[in-house]
């Protein structure tokens, strides 16, 4: 599938039941951009989760911890509305291995994403929220 946004192509992923609240819908799973990292749910995503650190070395290689950091990326845009979200999904992040923060401003240091949310200001905006 390709970005309505930008035209880049997507990466999708099933997302396991105990994270379907993070998405709009209910969905089955969710495909995120591989350029501009805009998140949407998709209904039918396939039956294997894909590596997403194909998205950016900055995603845990984990998937404990990859798959809530993919989501939390894709509701930064809405942080104030999703704040409780967020701060369930960074503790999720965290109790996996990873610091959630740290690994944001890899993301925001990495070239080969061109991120469509201001990954700094947000995670500035976090640090104040949480
Ligand atoms: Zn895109």
């Amino acid at each position: 599938m390709a970005c309505p946004d930008c035209g880049a192509p997507t990466l999708a992923f099933p997302v396991p039941s105990e994270y379907r609240e993070y998405l709009p819908g209910d969905a089955a799973g969710a495909e995120v951009c591989t350029d501009c990292l805009v998140l949407r749910p998709v209904d039918d995503p396939p039956a294997e989760r894909p590596d997403l650190t194909a998205l950016s070395d900055a995603v845990p290689s984990n998937d404990e911890a990859a798959v809530p950091f993919v989501l939390l990326v894709g509701l930064l845009p809405s942080l104030v509305t999703n704040r409780s979200e967020i701060s369930d999904l960074l503790a999720r992040v965290e109790r996996a291995g990873t610091d959630p923060l740290l690994a944001l401003d890899r993301l925001a240091d990495d070239p080969s994403v061109d991120p469509d949310t201001d990954l700094r200001g947000r995670r500035r905006q976090l640090e104040q929220l949480l």
